[in-house]
């Protein structure tokens, strides 16, 4: 069940990338209803237009499942897996587990925050994924499929900040250079760091991820099964699987389950009914409740009960 699970996400960010990148580079390639349905449904652009129901259906389905939002529909999210996949077949590396960067993290809500707040749409409109996306497909991908098909390069049907003066001046080659950086960055980063960028810069990710810690449904490692072997923290692209504490930080989990796919224990799963708490600070005070006081007073650090679990 929880390997089906990956399946399904997969085929999902699929389906929504191509029928997105379709839609943003030449309308006649995707069907208009589905295409306009597909970015109405984007979250940035739907707190720009004021779509209350989508921002809360958005923050709910969080509250409940995790980042789902990051795992399927962001088609910038699925471009970043996409490169990171590449760069695997062409040479594995494993991720490790890293800090969070949260300084970055908040400082990034705060400035595009800001800027929506003082009208000022430009620097939103670079740092929102789905704009950046859109700004790719309509630049780069439009262009050439105009000149393959000879037909003209139409422009996006919608665009949450179209309006505004100083992302209208980001045209031409202005709006070219925009993109293709924007599409070097993405591709090397992710190729080199997995979701780094999705779990620093994005105002998106850190909205979603700070909600995601609560969520219901969260990766969990069950301790009693785990045989410390690290598969899962290896091919974890979002760096978030702490196998030194059992923790998982939901923040940053973007519900790949490529975790769950290569455990060979069944030890990590994606439920409801967790046995570690994902919150660092908590995890510690609930593994010294579980020593022995013997264990405390000969000093030994709060953990060797795990490792010698682990040992076996
Ligand atoms: S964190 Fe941002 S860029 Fe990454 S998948 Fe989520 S919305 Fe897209
Ligand atoms: S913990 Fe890592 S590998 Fe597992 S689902 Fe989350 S992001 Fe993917
Ligand atoms: S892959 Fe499974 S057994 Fe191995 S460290 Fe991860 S949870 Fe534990």
């Amino acid at each position: 069940m929880n390997r089906l699970l990956r399946i399904t996400r997969i085929t999902a960010s699929i389906v929504f990338f191509l029928v997105i990148t379709a839609a943003l580079t030449a309308a006649p390639l995707a069907v208009p209803v589905v295409a306009q349905w597909t970015e109405k449904i984007q979250f940035l652009p739907a707190v720009m237009t004021f779509s209350l129901f989508i921002f809360i259906s958005w923050l709910i389905i969080t509250l409940v499942f995790g980042r789902v939002y990051c795992s399927t529909v962001c088609p910038m999210g699925t471009l970043q897996d996409i490169t990171a996949c590449i760069r695997l077949r062409l040479k594995p590396r494993d991720y490790r587990y890293t800090a969070p960067a949260n300084n970055v993290r908040y400082i990034t809500v705060f400035i595009v925050l800001g800027c929506l707040m003082a009208g000022v749409f430009a620097v939103p409109s670079i740092i929102d994924p789905y704009t950046a996306y859109m700004r790719m497909c309509n630049d780069i991908l439009a262009p050439v499929y105009g000149f393959l098909t000879g037909s003209a390069a139409e422009p996006p049907a919608h665009m949450a900040w179209q309006h505004n003066v100083a992302v209208k001046a980001m045209t031409g080659w202005t709006g070219t250079s925009i993109a293709i950086i924007t599409a070097a960055i993405v591709a090397g980063f992710s190729a080199r760091r997995g979701r780094i960028i999705c779990n620093t810069v994005c105002p998106v990710g850190t909205t979603l991820g700070f909600i995601a810690r609560f969520s219901i449904f969260q990766i969990d490692i069950d301790t009693d099964k785990c045989t410390n072997c690290r598969r899962c923290e290896y091919v974890c692209k979002s760096c978030c699987i702490d196998m030194n504490d059992h923790v998982v930080d939901g923040s940053r989990c973007v519900n790949c389950f490529n975790c769950i796919n290569v455990c060979p224990d069944d030890a990590i799963r994606y439920t409801s009914r967790r046995k570690q708490l994902s919150i660092p600070m908590m995890q510690s005070l609930k593994d010294l409740k579980r020593v022995p006081e013997t264990t405390l007073d000969s000093g030994k650090p709060a953990t060797c009960e795990k490792s010698k679990h682990n040992d076996k």
